[in-house]
């Protein structure tokens, strides 16, 4: 069966508002295409500010009932919705590779990523405790209590277009919140999808809207949510500049935010590491998805002692990775999601290679697969006036800059703005306890290369942004805490 075929009975390309799917209100369509072939999958709702309001006032008119319901009848909602999305694996995990570019190994690894986030916010949502505060006065009794924050709107990048709905959703209904959604332009079939199945799940209507916008109109569409104060809480994930650009804009109305923003994460392998491990762990984080995820590795450090020795065995294993379609099974690499993408890609090897770069493997376009195709590159002799230093690449893409001591290696880390995941490669006790503590990131993988759990925090720290997803702490940024003070009890 064709990627098409398997997903096909899950393409969904209207607004899903209140409950049913409706088309844009001035009727207009955007297509969506496929990053393999060009192709084009399907044309859905191209939205306004009239739909961002429609979706606004079904959630808003929902929130009572919602918030109302006892968390364990949301937490069975959202169990319902975790068993479809795993009974739909492997159509999900195809729709995935079709409009994402991804191999189909790794999409069906999404769903079940995403997954595990319903499934643990349905566990959470019976689990949001308040205190009850020792009075210090006679005759009072003080509590807190948490709940909702209201409406949350919910913005979403491209690279794992059902994990990062999925663990924004599945948190903000756990807590009782109503969502409005929008997710990224290149890749919104899979929310529409998991939005069909979140319906049949028993969401009921309003709880859950999602729209489509093109490019063009997410800046009016958003716009709208971020000016209406029955908004509450904007939780977004994508670039650093849109990130800042939603905290500006939603000052107005003080909104809650979770801003889950770029990274520049550095991967440092120490003289004392185990050197294979090293390759390893970095060949798993940095190559996923193509190297298009905001926690690989950019920046790879290695102490003088090992750097040749590294190098070599890195090149021999990366200029091995198989390139191809999604519909190739033997796909390590898929294309990149746009052609943007791949200019940026190519900008930053020239820019590296006119700066003192060496190319150990890889350092050009595979024109010859399509237009959107990179191969797996290492960079040898990279240093900090490299335009790949200083901006994430997003791409398959190891630049290996040669280090010295840990206090420069450490400083080179920190030498940037973000502070999203941090990696590192050592077998010295003392050294991992003293760089673990010295890393600015808000993630750190020693001897460890695959950090996302949904019982874990993720999230920044810096320019990266602010806000957890996942773990104990996921349900925070959903939640206000309410102080009740009651008196004359004596
Ligand atoms: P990327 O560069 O990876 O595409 P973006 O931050 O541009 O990351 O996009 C992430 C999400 O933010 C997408 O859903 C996109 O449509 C949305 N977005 C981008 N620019 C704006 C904007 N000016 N206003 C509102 N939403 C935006």
């Amino acid at each position: 069966m064709t990627l098409e075929q398997q997903a096909g009975p899950l393409i969904r390309t209207d607004n899903f508002i209140d409950g049913r799917w409706v088309p844009a209100q001035r009727n207009r369509q955007f297509a969506v295409t496929n990053p393999a072939t060009g192709e084009r999958i399907a044309l859905v709702a191209d939205s306004s500010a009239a739909d961002a309001r429609a979706a606004t006032d079904a959630a808003a008119r929902a929130l009572p009932h919602w918030r109302a319901r006892l968390p364990a009848e949301r937490a069975a909602v959202l169990r319902r919705w975790h068993a479809l999305i795993l009974a739909n694996q492997d159509a999900l995990g195809a729709l995935i590779s079709l409009e994402q570019g991804k191999p189909l190994a790794e999409g069906r690894g999404e769903v079940a990523y995403g997954a595990s986030y319903v499934a643990w916010f349905a566990d959470e949502a019976t689990r949001i405790y308040g205190d009850l505060i020792p009075a210090q006065q006679r005759g009072k009794k003080m509590s807190a209590v948490k709940e909702p924050v209201g409406v949350v709107a919910a913005i979403t990048p491209w690279n794992f277009p059902l994990a990062m709905i999925a663990r924004k959703i599945a948190p903000a209904l756990a807590a009782g919140c109503t969502v409005v959604g929008k997710p990224a332009e290149d890749t919104p079939l899979t929310a529409l999808a998991l939005v069909q199945l979140a319906h049949e799940a028993g969401v009921p209507p309003g709880v859950l809207n999602l729209i489509t916008s093109s490019r063009e109109m997410a800046v009016e569409t958003v716009a709208d949510w971020l000016a209406d104060s029955r908004v509450r809480k904007i939780t977004f994930t994508g670039s650093t500049p849109v990130g800042k650009y939603l905290a500006r804009e939603s000052a107005g109305t003080l909104k809650k935010l979770s801003l889950e923003l770029g990274g520049n994460a550095p991967f440092i392998v120490f003289d004392d590491a185990d050197l294979d491990a090293a390759v390893e762990g970095l060949l798993a984080a940095k190559f996923r998805n193509g190297g298009q995820t905001c926690v690989c590795p950019n920046r790879v450090y290695v102490q003088a002692g090992v750097y040749e020795r590294f190098a070599a065995l890195l090149s021999t294993r990366v200029a091995a990775l198989r390139v191809g379609p999604a519909s190739d099974d033997a796909s390590q690499i898929g294309p990149m999601i746009n052609l943007r993408a791949v200019d940026k890609i190519a900008r930053h090897v020239d820019d590296a290679l006119q700066h003192g770069a060496t190319v150990l493997t890889g350092g050009s376009r595979l024109s010859a697969l399509g237009a959107h195709y990179y191969a797996p590159t290492v960079l040898g002799d990279a240093n900090a006036t490299m335009a790949l230093c200083a901006e994430e690449t997003f791409g398959p893409v190891v630049p290996l800059f040669r280090f010295d001591s840990e206090q420069q290696a450490v400083e080179a880390a920190n030498d940037t703005p973000f502070g999203l995941a941090a990696y590192f490669y050592s077998q010295d006790l003392r050294r991992i306890e003293r760089v673990s503590r010295a890393l600015e990131a808000g993630i750190v993988g020693i001897n460890e290369g695959g950090l996302s759990s949904e019982a874990a925090p993720f999230g920044g720290v810096k320019e990266s942004g602010y806000g957890r997803e996942g773990s104990k702490y996921g349900l925070d940024d959903y939640l206000s805490i309410k102080y009740l003070c009651q008196g004359g009890l004596e």
